[in-house]
């Protein structure tokens, strides 16, 4: 008997730093300000409302388990889209979305304004927000803007990959594949920062290149916000951002919600990865032939060699250094999550899934960050931002 009562004793601290972790995690307002299973999944017929464990990163279940509160989907289409066919295609990702909530009234709303994301949370329902992933969906055209946030829509990635006739993308800027890859923000790209402040749309500065987050900057009235990204110093990657940008988003007043994929997170994965493809050489081009795009490919490639993708995937602690970092240089309000699960991302081991969330709420505290920082880390600090995006803020 003393023995057992000796190994509940020791065990107890434990016991009850996991108990504390998950009450933790429950009790904040869980935000992740990335998430692509809408396009990648929901928009090949797959119901977001079913089981997808296995086959995803999300589905509804899985996020509620994971304790999100409120989830930004992704409205997104790549370069392959453009004229007359771009901001189409959003309008039946944004009704595939308002379908599944409609289908699921009991577990999930819509959220457009701070005071629905509120009535969310109280209410237990998985908050649904849309943010546009890439400027070339609004074909240039600013009225498609007022369209977008009319539906809902409350953030734009001024770029995704490809750059628009008014804004530079990371991956031009830095590759120079654009006529004028230092062109940043023009005229029409100012315009269309201004509007999206003057509307309330949040504008995000992931995958834009250092002369368009340098022009934006500049141009809006309102706290930025960065989606999914994270810090160049550690990772050396076109889409992290580089010490003078993080500066300047702390001055801003915005956040950084910090990207859970391992080649943004770890400086040896890119090179270690292309050993994996070097392997499956035959494979990947084979695949190539057939116009699958790069990351189609790769998807294939983690999900049929999971083994050995497990093997080089780096440890959660790596994406803590990222928040560790931020928080160092700007301070605890300016640091988020912004998943990108189901972006042809491969998560660090311990965030298999949505519903691993809470294991980076145990790493936050282990590294001692107090439950009022943690609480913002997860949620608060996007919050702050969207109240102060509001029209007439
Ligand atoms: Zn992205």
């Amino acid at each position: 008997m003393k023995r057992l009562l000796t190994i509940a004793l020791i065990l107890l601290p434990f016991l009850s730093n996991a108990q504390d972790h998950r009450a933790l995690h429950r009790q904040a307002i869980v935000i992740d300000t990335h998430n692509d299973v809408l396009s990648t999944v929901s928009m090949r017929g797959k119901k977001l409302d079913s089981d997808l464990s296995g086959q995803t990163h999300s589905d509804v279940s899985r996020l509620l388990r994971g304790g999100v509160d409120v989830q930004v989907f992704a409205i997104f289409c790549d370069e392959r889209f453009g004229k007359d066919t771009a901001f189409k295609y959003a309008n039946i990702e944004i009704d595939s979305l308002y379908e599944i909530v409609r289908r699921n009234p009991a577990r999930m709303m819509m959220v457009s304004t701070p005071a629905q994301l509120m009535r969310a949370v109280v209410s237990g329902k998985l908050g649904c927000m849309m943010g546009v992933e890439g400027g070339h969906m609004i074909e240039d055209n600013p009225a498609y803007l007022d369209s977008l946030y009319k539906r809902g829509v409350r953030y734009m990635t001024l770029t995704w990959n490809n750059s628009t006739s008014w804004a530079s993308s990371a991956k031009d800027e830095t590759s120079h594949t654009v006529p004028n890859p230092a062109s940043g923000l023009n005229e029409l790209g100012r315009q269309i920062v201004r509007r999206m402040n003057a509307l309330g749309m949040m504008v995000d500065l992931s995958h834009t290149g250092e002369r368009t987050f340098w022009d934006a900057i500049a141009t809006t009235t309102k706290p930025v916000i960065v989606s999914h990204s994270c810090v160049y110093s550690l990772c050396p990657h076109r889409r992290n951002l580089k010490d003078d940008q993080i500066s300047a988003i702390g001055r801003n007043g915005g956040v950084i919600h910090m990207n859970f994929n391992a080649g943004f997170i770890d400086s040896t994965f890119d090179a270690k990865m292309a050993l994996l493809s070097a392997r499956h050489k035959g494979e990947i081009d084979s695949l190539a032939a057939l116009k699958w795009t790069d990351y189609e490919i790769e998807d294939r490639l983690v999900a049929k060699y999971k083994g050995e993708v497990d093997a080089i995937r780096p440890p959660l602690s790596m994406l803590l250094d990222h928040i560790d970092y931020v928080v160092k240089l700007i301070g605890v309000d300016h640091v988020g999550i912004g998943s990108d699960f189901d972006g042809s991302i491969i998560p660090p081991l311990g965030l298999d899934d949505v519903t691993a969330l809470p294991n980076l709420t145990r790493g936050l505290m282990q590294r001692g960050y107090s439950a009022k920082d943690i609480r913002k880390i997860l949620g608060g600090n996007f919050l702050r931002v969207f109240a102060a995006n509001q029209p007439g803020k």
